[in-house]
């Protein structure tokens, strides 16, 4: 299995759009790995996870051919997850040859910023019905896309709707895609997260060097749910560890995240990385 990050940034981009903090003027002026987009993934080119509104930048950046893209898995409606006014671009007025229906999984608050934005006025002639479908997912309500069993878990976040991370499975090959959540998880979420081995954890560091007491996780909390998995199992000797999902507020410049990954047998993400396992 490979997992490509598109994007490695929280919701206000990394520089932030508006910001001149120590951090956003060092990416600026440093740039490479400095630099990060809105936090997107792709797992072996066929599932898309999550839609920012640099999904084009990442379709010019990786010559992606996101019409050939069937499943696409929302996280949640943060507009740093899910950009939908987009999708109209999928009817082929607009994207020729599109190759068949792309689905959208998400919940409620996605699927109503889903059809929000792609049945307003100006876009009822063009509809979607043969080119995009939406399907709402329910908490460990597991299902196959294109032979790959995915479990909806869900997160830590937003109380407003139910925020979901991702266990993506293929060949006996596992991912635990967690983005964004903290590390109050139910009960119930803990023990289907514990019922699998995996080759892959991704978890999210927006807040740096600093613990929060939820909605998102700093590094001391990255390493705490990495104890957690290897204390029931769930990691393998060669299991890849990523910490992603990066904010300008962690305080901390990219080189410095890589360096106390590297100490903590982690890999900090940054835009294009590939990760194969
Ligand atoms: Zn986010
Ligand atoms: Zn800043
Ligand atoms: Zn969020």
């Amino acid at each position: 299995m490979e997992l490509q990050y598109l994007g490695t940034a929280a919701a206000e981009g990394w520089p932030a759009l508006f910001c001149d903090c120590r951090i956003c003027r060092h990416a600026r002026e440093t740039g490479g790995k400095e630099l990060r987009t809105r936090t997107q993934s792709l797992v072996d080119g066929k599932i898309l996870i999550d839609f920012p509104p640099d999904t084009y930048a990442h379709a010019l950046g990786y010559s992606l051919q996101l019409g050939k893209i069937k499943h696409l898995l929302v996280t949640h409606s943060h507009m740093d997850h899910f950009f939908p006014v987009e999708l109209i671009h999928r009817h082929e007025h607009f994207g020729h040859h599109a190759e068949g229906m792309l689905h959208v999984y998400g919940n409620e608050a996605v699927e109503e910023a889903f059809y929000g934005a792609v049945l307003i006025d100006r876009f009822r002639v063009h509809p979607l019905d043969e080119a995009v479908k939406f399907v709402r997912l329910k908490p460990f309500g597991d299902f196959m896309a294109d032979g790959y069993h995915i479990i909806p878990v869900p997160a830590d976040h937003d109380k407003r709707e139910q925020c979901f991370i991702y266990i993506i499975e293929k060949d006996g090959k596992c991912i635990l895609y967690g983005h964004d959540t903290g590390m109050a998880l139910s009960r119930e979420a803990w023990d289907c997260i514990f019922s699998h081995k995996y080759g892959l954890v991704s978890l999210d560091a927006t807040m740096g060097k600093k613990q929060t007491d939820g909605y998102h996780m700093g590094l001391p909390d990255g390493i705490a749910f990495v104890k957690l998995l290897e204390a029931q199992g769930c990691l393998q000797e060669d299991t890849v560890k990523v910490i992603n999902h990066f904010s300008h507020n962690g305080e901390m410049t990219h080189q410095q995240l890589e360096e106390f990954a590297e100490t903590h047998g982690m890999k900090a993400a940054f835009d294009g990385m590939k990760v194969a396992f």
